[in-house]
This record gives structure tokens, C-alpha cells and sequence, in this order.
């Protein structure tokens, strides 16, 4: 797998070596014309019911319940981390310590590495293994695997998009150049500082705050959202659907309310996941998580209605071409200014933003705006 000038990666093939069996065309998912098949499915809302988890988690922390079990199983828990010179990566866990790396979610292609490989040696062995990732690399897995495994825990996301690790890279060496500690951690939605509603970047020293910005004024979230920094394929995106073949597919629960009233025991302001599970295996591993848990069981239908993003690719900005051809020749900082200065109207949106949080409006307010201004960001 070799980066494209964009850094993302792409197989190469050594046509010397090539037998010409053409094993790798007919695993590749996104060759794939299989049609989506209808199946029931149980939805539900959650949230964690340990509050160091659920802090670190993006939303309600249903992966790190749903991997929970399978540690405490014996299993093994494949899912993204970001290495100490903050390129994400797949990794394997194997204890609660290593899990923790995975929680919460980075906005960039993960690195798959050799994870289908290593899965498969556990899943032989006998082990029992929880896969987390993007649609695609959960459809990657399973035609790798070829076969199902019944000790096989898949969970894939609703994904936006996943941004450019070249663009990542520039991001983090500018963000470590403007700090005068080494940058321990990442955050890409920071709670801690304005809660779960308002998408926040966020970078660490242990646990020491080094930086903090808003939607409004954070360089790499204004590119990932305004969809500048994109991987190809994620502008039609053939993983975008409904009825899956993972086993559970979870993405955030900005609006509990419009859902259920009665969610007991859960905060909202502290983040809920939307949960579908695809299967019988999915339900009643679910249902095994009660002490982890609180949830609330929503109708399917009208739980994958609320989002957006499961079923609809992001679409292209008319400046990519050019922000990568800048990216190529630029630094961070200059590419950064150059496409998303922090103007005075950005340091307002920020201000407004975070006195909306701090005052428990911003949901309210995001709807308004939403409904005056169509083109404001959700996030
Ligand atoms: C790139 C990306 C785009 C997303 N877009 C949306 C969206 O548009 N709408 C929406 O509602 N939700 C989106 N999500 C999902 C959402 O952010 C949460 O991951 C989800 O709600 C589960 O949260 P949690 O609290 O249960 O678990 P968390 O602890 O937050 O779960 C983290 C899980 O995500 C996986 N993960 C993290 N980063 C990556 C990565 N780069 N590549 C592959 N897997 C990764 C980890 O392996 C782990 O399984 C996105 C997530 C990612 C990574």
C-alpha cells in the first residue's frame, strides 16, 4: 500500500510477482455489485454508564461497552489509534489499557496495516474478535475473510467522510510548533471544554489542555467538514447504506428528545449513541450490556431516518483540486491561512458558539440557525 500525492493509500501491485490469480480483484469490496438486502434490525439509543468512558468517548461509549465484552471473553478488539507521531492506525487490543487508545474518534483514514491478517490468525485460533472500523473496512474484512465466523463481532460507524493523512500530518507538526510541550493526545471532539454538542479539536500534554478550538476557528475541522480533504471515493461513497452486513453500525445522538421521552438515567448534554444492530447475534449481545449500559430501544426506522450521513456521501468542494496542489508545496501554517483564515467572523461564530453551550442553548440555537440559513454546519 503506497500514498498517492493526496497521502492516501492505494495497493500496488509488483507485476513481477503477480501470478495473475486475481484473488485481490474479487475480495475488493468496492468492486463489488452485491445489492443491500433488507433484514430486521433492533435500534436503540445508549450511553455508558461509567463517566471516565463516556468522557473519552465520542458519543455514548457503545463501543467501548460492545469491546468490553468481548475482552472480558477473552477476545481480542481491533479498532483505530493514533501512534505516538499521531498517524492513525488499526490496532489490536487485548486489554482494557490498550482500548483505551481507541475510544473516541479520529476524522482521518485509519491505516489498516496487517489487522485483516491478525484478525484471521485469532479468529483460526479460536478466539473470539471485535472489529471496529469504517463501512468500508468492515466490508474489506469480511470479503477477506470469506467466510463468517460466529466468534466475529463487527462494528462500523455512520462515516462521513475520512480526511487525508497528509493534511493530518501538516496539522499536527503545525500544531506542535505552536506549543512548547510534546503533544500527548488529540482530541478531535473534545466534551470536556464545551460539551458533547459543539465539535471541538483538542490537544494534550498527559493531562494538561494545550490547545482548544471550536468548529468555527480550528483549521482541520473547517477542512474535514467543509469536505476539502476527502478521500476520493468518499464523494460517492458505495458503503453508504442502511442494511448492513456488520453486525452493528453506531453513530451520535444529537437529539434524544425528538426520539424518546422518557431515556431514563441518560444525560443527553453527555452524548447518547444511536445503535442498530443487524442481526440476532447483535440484539442479544446487546441486551447483555445492561450493566454497562443505559439505553433506551427506539424503532429502527425512524432511529436511521435521523441520520443523514449513513446513507448520503458528502459532496465535493470546488476548491480540493486546488487545496492539494497548494498542500503539495506549502507548510501547515501557509495552507491553513491561505484556506481557512481565522477572521473576526470566525472568532464571533466561536464566541457564539461557546456561550451557547456554556448557557445549555446551543441545540436550540444550532436548529434556528439551521432552519435561517440552510448551509450552517451541524456540528
Ligand atoms: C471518520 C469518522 C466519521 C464519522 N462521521 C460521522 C457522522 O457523519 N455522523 C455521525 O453521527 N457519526 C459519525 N461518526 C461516528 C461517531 O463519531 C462515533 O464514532 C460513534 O457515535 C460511536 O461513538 P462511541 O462513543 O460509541 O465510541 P467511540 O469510543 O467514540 O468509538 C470509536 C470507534 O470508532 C473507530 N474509529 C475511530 N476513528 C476511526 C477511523 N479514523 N477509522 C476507522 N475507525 C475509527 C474506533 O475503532 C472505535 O471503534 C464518525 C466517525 C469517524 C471515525
Amino acid at each position: 500500500m503506497l500514498p498517492d500525492p493526496e497521502g492516501f493509500l492505494y495497493p500496488q501491485t509488483d507485476i513481477k510477482l503477480c501470478t495473475g490469480c486475481e484473488e485481490c480483484e474479487k475480495v475488493c469490496p468496492a468492486r463489488s455489485n452485491a445489492p443491500e438486502k433488507k433484514h430486521a434490525q433492533i435500534g436503540c439509543a445508549v450511553q455508558h454508564i461509567n463517566r471516565t468512558v463516556l468522557k473519552r468517548s465520542t458519543s455514548g461509549g457503545a463501543f467501548s461497552a460492545i469491546a468490553g465484552y468481548v475482552l472480558r471473553n477473552g477476545g481480542v478488539v481491533f479498532g483505530a489509534v493514533m501512534s505516538d507521531n499521531y498517524k492513525v492506525v488499526h490496532a489490536c487490543a487485548d486489554s482494557f489499557t490498550d482500548l483505551a487508545r481507541m475510544r473516541g474518534s479520529k476524522y482521518v483514514q485509519s491505516d489498516i496495516d496487517d489487522s485483516y491478517i491478525a484478525a484471521e490468525r485469532y479468529l483460526k485460533a479460536g478466539r473470539m474478535v471485535c472489529f471496529s472500523g469504517t463501512p468500508c473496512q468492515i466490508e474489506g474484512l469480511l470479503a477477506f475473510l470469506g467466510v463468517s465466523y460466529p466468534i466475529l463481532i463487527t462494528v462500523d460507524i455512520v462515516c462521513r467522510a475520512v480526511g487525508s493523512p497528509k493534511i493530518w500530518d501538516k496539522y499536527t507538526k503545525m500544531r506542535q510548533e505552536s506549543v512548547s510541550s510534546k503533544i500527548t493526545r488529540f482530541s478531535f471532539r473534545d466534551k470536556t471544554a464545551f460539551g458533547y454538542q459543539m465539535s471541538t479539536m483538542s490537544a494534550y500534554c498527559g493531562e494538561e489542555l494545550m490547545y482548544c478550538g471550536g468548529i468555527a476557528t480550528d483549521p482541520y475541522l473547517r477542512a474535514f467538514f467543509s469536505n476539502i480533504c476527502d478521500r476520493p471515493s468518499c464523494y460517492d461513497c458505495r458503503f453508504k447504506k442502511r442494511y448492513r452486513n456488520s453486525d452493528f453500525t453506531l453513530w451520535d445522538c444529537f437529539d434524544l428528545n425528538r426520539f424518546s421521552e422518557e431515556a431514563e438515567g441518560m444525560d443527553a448534554a453527555l452524548g447518547v449513541t444511536c445503535v442498530l444492530a443487524h442481526n440476532e447475534k447483535a440484539a442479544a449481545l446487546i441486551s447483555k450490556l445492561s450493566d454497562e449500559l443505559t439505553a433506551c430501544v427506539i424503532d429502527p426506522e425512524t432511529l436511521a431516518a435521523s441520520s443523514r450521513e449513513m446513507t448520503r456521501s458528502v459532496s465535493l468542494n470546488h476548491n480540493r483540486e486546488n487545496f492539494f496542489k497548494d498542500a503539495g508545496e506549502m507548510t501547515g501554517e501557509q495552507l491553513f491561512n491561505k484556506y481557512f483564515p481565522v477572521k473576526l467572523k470566525n472568532r464571533a461564530e466561536d464566541f457564539i458558539r461557546r456561550a451557547a453551550c456554556k448557557t445549555g442553548l446551543y441545540h436550540f440555537i444550532r436548529k434556528c440557525a439551521k432552519r435561517i440559513i440552510p448551509s450552517f454546519k451541524r456540528y
